[in-house]
C-alpha cells in the first residue's frame, strides 16, 4: 500500500504529509506524464506513435481492438495517462540547485535527526530506502515527538497547578490563615512567581518543537533529496525517478 517512487532511487512517499510531486521542493523540473495504450497496457509514446506498434498492424486495428473491450468508449483516443510523474534530472543542471535547496531544509529539522543522517554509510544501499538506511532517522524523529508530547502534558500539569493556586487564595478560609502567619503573606505569591517561572521555560521549549505535520514533511523531504544527492554524485549520467501519484 501507499504511494511509491522508483526508477534510480526508491522508496514510499510518506502518507498524509509527503506528495508525489515534493522533487519540485527540492529542484525546479517539471514532470513528464506517462501514458499507457488501451486494451493491451504498453508504455505509449504518444509523440512518434498513435497507436500501440508492438501490438497491432494499424491504427484501425487498435481502435477495434478497444471498442470490442468497451463498447461505451466512444473517445477518439487510444492511450489513457499513467498515474504517474516521471522526472529525469542530470548532475550539470540540478545537482547545486539540490544541493542548495538541502542546506536551506537543513535548518527547519532537528539536529538530532541530522546527525543520523550525517552518520548514514555512503553505500548504494542509500538510493532504496527499502533497506532501512534511513530507519535511525525516523527513530530519533518518533523519539522526539514523544518528548514534545511529554513537555506538552507537564504544562498542562502546571497550567492546572497555577488555577488551583489561585482558587485557594480567594478562599477565605486560607485568607484567616495567611493573616494569622502573617510572615508568609507572600507564600502564594510566590508559588504563583515560581509556577509562572516554570511555565515559561515550557514555552521556551515548545517553541524549539516545530509542529508534528512540518517535522514528518521536512524529514520525508529531506530523505528524498538525500537519495537524488547520492544518486546524481554517484551515478554516471542522468538519475530518473517515476512517482506514484
Ligand atoms: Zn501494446
Amino acid at each position: 500500500m501507499g504511494r511509491h517512487y522508483h526508477g534510480s532511487i526508491q522508496g514510499r512517499f510518506v502518507f498524509a504529509v509527503q506528495d508525489s510531486d515534493d522533487i519540485n521542493n527540492l529542484v525546479a523540473i517539471s514532470p513528464e506524464m506517462s501514458y499507457m495504450w488501451k486494451v493491451c497496457l504498453c508504455t505509449a509514446n504518444i509523440e512518434d506513435d498513435d497507436y500501440c506498434t508492438d501490438c497491432y498492424a494499424s491504427k484501425k486495428e487498435h481502435e477495434d481492438a478497444v471498442i470490442e473491450d468497451d463498447i461505451t468508449d466512444e473517445e477518439n483516443c487510444l492511450y489513457i495517462e499513467e498515474q504517474t510523474m516521471s522526472y529525469y534530472l542530470d548532475k550539470d543542471s540540478h545537482y547545486d540547485e539540490l544541493k542548495n535547496n538541502m542546506d536551506k531544509l537543513k535548518l527547519k529539522i532537528y539536529p538530532k535527526i541530522i546527525d543520523e543522517f550525517d552518520k548514514i554509510e555512503q553505500n548504494d544501499n542509500i538510493l532504496d530506502a527499502f533497506t532501512g538506511v534511513f530507519d535511525n532517522t525516523i527513530t530519533k524523529l518518533n523519539e522526539i515527538e514523544k518528548e514534545k508530547k511529554e513537555i506538552e502534558k507537564e504544562k498542562r500539569e502546571i497550567e492546572k497547578e497555577k488555577k488551583d493556586n489561585k482558587l485557594n487564595k480567594s478562599t477565605g478560609i486560607l485568607y484567616i490563615y495567611q493573616q494569622i502567619f502573617n510572615a508568609f503573606t507572600d507564600m502564594f505569591v510566590d508559588k504563583d512567581d515560581k509556577l509562572d517561572t516554570t511555565l515559561k521555560e515550557i514555552e521556551h521549549d515548545l517553541s524549539k518543537h516545530k509542529t508534528y505535520n512540518d517535522n514528518r514533511a521536512f524529514v520525508a523531504r529531506y530523505t528524498l533529496g538525500y537519495q537524488l544527492e547520492y544518486c546524481l554524485r554517484t551515478t554516471d549520467g542522468d538519475c530518473y525517478i517515476h512517482c506514484e501519484c
